[in-house]
């Protein structure tokens, strides 16, 4: 919730901005800590949904692991407190200087994406006189019912050693010195609202628990994946993490006694934040009436990317409801933020809100046009 008191204070500040309720990051975060240990899960925090460090030092107080996507991530979280031995490094495309530096700083684990880089990974570590603990990332062809774009799980994605690799992939394991096998991960998509597709790769990591123990390869560790939606039409939702984990410990295999770990990204940190901005101008179109904002796609890019819509509120002005298309400054026209919006009628120099933008909204900021990037501020120290 906005007050009217906090929008005083943020129209005080030069737009556009991030805003970043903490109140709201920490209950988000104590629910979902709680929810996830009372069924004995661990959460690592998806570092690339929001990596600002207020945020992040916010999270790892919170006892939470973290994943990372990238060499800089890596060093990033850990820089924010998140503690090394929970630390893990995914992604489909590491560089030979990221597998070094993340051996160089020890941490928990690897998570492989193919046979090759199993064996990048190997002469690393043998050169290095260490041995890399390492994952597979399988891509257990479930699909998310999310949209397109950020589908990963599936056999058309490029993510994960595919099923039918993953004999030959074993294979090769063994015969690498210097990796240490320690489990299985997934991460089938993002945006997932639909729960039941969760019951589906619960059957799937079933199946392939017992076809691993089997086998010998018996997982220590199964990271089962983020993905979980939130509420875009409603952002004071808290995401359902109780009926989310309650899934995995209903459908799991209850032989298994891995440790279980999720990776939540966009769960944890999307409500917290919202794009604020102003209106620059308003004007008339053949079909439509335009708001146009001082922020755009630079700052928030997700409906751009991946039609987004995010819920958009004027916090000044009280007049008769009108429809308006909302869009940025950007000489794109992609630069939309939501078309047929309904605003109480708009004026130059109005405050606008854009929810549900503290996942995936600033991490993605970009200074195409030579904009500046956008400064963020904290409800603690507004
Ligand atoms: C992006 C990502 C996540 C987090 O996804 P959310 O939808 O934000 O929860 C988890 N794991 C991996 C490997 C990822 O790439």
């Amino acid at each position: 919730m906005i007050t009217r008191e906090i929008t005083e204070k943020l129209g005080k500040h030069q737009t556009p901005f991030y805003y970043y309720d903490l109140d709201i990051l920490r209950e988000t975060l104590s629910v979902a800590s709680r929810e996830a240990a009372g069924r004995g899960f661990h959460v690592h925090y998806a570092v690339k949904a929001n990596f600002n460090p207020v945020i992040m030092k916010i999270i790892a107080k919170q006892g939470f692991g973290a994943d990372c996507v990238s060499g800089n991530e890596v060093e990033h979280a850990i820089a924010c407190g998140f503690p090394v031995s929970e630390t893990v490094f995914a992604g489909v495309g590491k560089s030979d200087t990221e597998i070094e530096k993340a051996l160089r700083l020890g941490i928990k684990c690897f998570n492989a994406e193919s046979a090759e880089e199993l064996n990048v990974i190997d002469s690393i570590a043998g050169r290095m006189g260490k041995k890399a603990p390492v994952a597979l990332r399988i891509n257990p062809n479930v699909q998310a019912h999310t949209i397109k774009p950020i589908t990963t799980g599936t056999d058309e994605n490029k993510f994960g050693i595919r099923l039918p690799d993953l004999d030959n992939v074993l294979d090769r394991l063994k015969e690498l010195q210097n990796l240490r096998y320690r489990g299985i991960h997934f991460h089938i998509g993002s945006q997932i609202t639909d729960l039941n597709v969760y019951r589906n790769l619960c059957t799937r990591i079933n199946e392939l628990w017992q076809w691993l123990t089997g086998r010998g390869f018996g997982p220590e560790d199964i990271n089962v994946g983020g993905g979980l939606g939130v509420s875009y039409n409603d952002p004071d939702r808290i995401p359902p993490f109780a009926d989310y984990f309650n899934i995995f410990s209903t459908s799991l295999d209850s032989r298994i006694r891995s440790t279980i770990s999720f990776e939540l990204g966009r769960s944890l940190t999307a409500n917290c934040g919202s794009l604020v901005s102003r209106v620059l101008f308003v004007k008339p179109g053949a079909l439509e009436t335009f708001v146009i904002l001082d922020a755009g796609m630079t700052e928030l890019i997700r409906p751009a990317l991946y039609h987004a819509r995010h819920s958009i509120k004027n916090l000044t002005s009280t007049g008769p409801v009108k429809k308006y298309t909302v869009v940025g400054p950007v000489c794109e026209t992609t630069d939309t933020f939501g078309r047929n919006i309904q605003l109480p009628e708009t004026r130059r120099g109005d405050l606008i809100v854009i929810r549900s933008a503290g996942a995936y909204g600033e991490v993605m900021a970009s200074r195409y046009n030579m904009r500046s990037l956008p400064a963020a501020l904290f409800s603690d120290s507004l």
